[in-house]
């Protein structure tokens, strides 16, 4: 009888198709085809290099198992299977003491704030991998808009795509892959980046089947670079929509904490764009708070728009870095300062935290919840995993 052992996995409806596991294995155990991205349990040694850089926690799934899952299994995968009942006699023991183990390694990897997430109970249930390498989606551009000041460093843009008569049902906190044209140095055709929906549910404007991205031009960047130059009327292929857990509740009353730097924001505007909408239907009372960092005014995307919404819609705190002559300001620094209506909101059952954007604000802002719950009575470990478990807390960093 073949040794029970744990095999790692990745979940195929969370996943958001990054690759960045992929890359950073750092013996080549991930690969993936048109559909899904998978571990080969003949390669993978669970150094758990790939755990802490995957923005969603899809990376965090393990099968006590006695013959692994193959590759062309995995490949096949819409959702993970259950875990099967391993036999007492085959167990000996050793499934507890390798629970733990894994346990352990994960604590470490994670190091505190990320890791694997529930979707809000209510949330509206997503669909995700419609399209896939093989079979993009063709959107085609309808609008390019600079977000950001002419004359600022940061060329952030605005892009709406429009998918005409092609099914592509997205909610707010998804994500989508634009395909660069092209090939890669080894000849292969470009892998899709990923960007985050900035558009509510029921598209940029009521009942159009568009979305809209906000992208950040990167100096080198393949595909931001390919995105920001797009023009009205061009044709993208689109892969996705992808994620399932970093979603809005479906549920007015409930209070929306989202902390995010730069276009970690676009998520938040789709946000705040359903709940509006949902408000002028008669439901959505529940508050939403925003602490938002940029390095300047002129820098961060929507700051013209969001300064429209009213403050009993979305409490906000701008943020910034670099101006001239001001101190230095983080969001976890805004926080700290506006401690008390934080921690109001982390005491309150009906609070989702959601935090966006650079992988670097993910220690300050852990520290400054840690301080802020502390300060408050709660311990703030207990009450994050308690949130996690209850799809209440959601970290989506990259
Ligand atoms: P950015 O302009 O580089 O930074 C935005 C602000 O964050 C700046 O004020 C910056 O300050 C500040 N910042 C830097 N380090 C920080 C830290 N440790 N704690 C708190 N604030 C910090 O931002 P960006 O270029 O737009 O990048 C946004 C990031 O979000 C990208 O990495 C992007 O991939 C990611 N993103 C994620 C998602 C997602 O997860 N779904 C969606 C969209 C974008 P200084 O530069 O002055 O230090």
């Amino acid at each position: 009888m073949t040794k029970p052992f744990m095999q790692h996995l990745i979940d195929p409806e969370i996943c958001i198709r990054c690759y960045t596991c992929e890359n950073t294995c750092p013996i080549d155990a991930i690969s993936h085809d048109e559909n899904n991205v998978v571990v080969d349990p003949a390669i993978c040694e669970q150094c758990m290099a790939c755990i802490p850089v995957c923005p969603t926690g899809a990376i965090d799934e393990w099968r006590v198992v006695t013959t692994p899952y193959t590759l062309e299994e995995q490949f096949s995968w819409d959702e993970l299977p259950a875990q099967e009942e391993i036999a007492e006699a085959a167990d000996g023991g050793g499934i507890e003491a390798l629970d733990d183990e894994i346990a352990r390694l994960l604590e470490a990897a994670h190091a505190g704030a990320g890791g694997k997430t529930r979707a809000p109970a209510s949330a509206a249930r997503a669909s995700v991998n419609l399209y896939n390498l093989e079979r993009p989606a063709r959107a085609r551009v309808q609008g390019n808009y600079r977000l950001t000041a002419g004359d600022s460093d940061s060329d952030v843009r605005h892009i709406i795509l429009d998918f005409a008569a092609q099914p592509f049902p997205v909610l707010e906190g998804q994500s989508i892959g634009i395909i660069p044209p092209g090939e890669d140095a080894e000849g292969k055709p470009h892998l899709p980046r990923l960007y985050s929906v900035s558009s509510p549910r029921d598209g940029e404007r009521p009942n159009y089947n568009n979305v809209s991205l906000t992208v950040k031009r990167e100096p080198r960047g393949l595909c931001s670079n390919y995105v920001c130059d797009l023009k009205a009327g061009d044709e993208v292929r689109v892969t996705g929509p992808f994620g399932a857990t970093f979603l809005m509740p479906d549920d007015g009353a409930a209070r929306l904490l989202m902390i995010c730097t730069g276009t970690g924001s676009a998520p938040f505007r789709a946000f705040t764009m359903r709940r509006q909408r949902m408000s002028a239907g008669g439901r959505g009372d529940g508050d939403m708070v925003l602490f938002f960092g940029a390095r300047t005014p002129d820098s961060l995307p929507y700051f013209g728009p969001l300064g429209k919404v009213p403050d009993t819609v979305l409490k906000k705190h701008l943020v910034f870095s670099r101006v001239p002559g001001q101190d230095k300001e983080y969001v976890q620094h805004r926080m700290l300062a506006e401690r008390e209506s934080v921690a109001a909101m982390l005491g309150d059952v009906r609070t989702h935290v959601y935090i966006c954007g650079l992988k670097g604000m993910e220690e300050g802002v852990e520290a400054a919840l840690t301080e802020i719950a502390g300060a408050a009575g709660l311990n703030w470990t207990d009450t994050r995993d308690a949130m996690r478990e209850a799809g209440r807390y959601h970290v989506e960093t990259y």
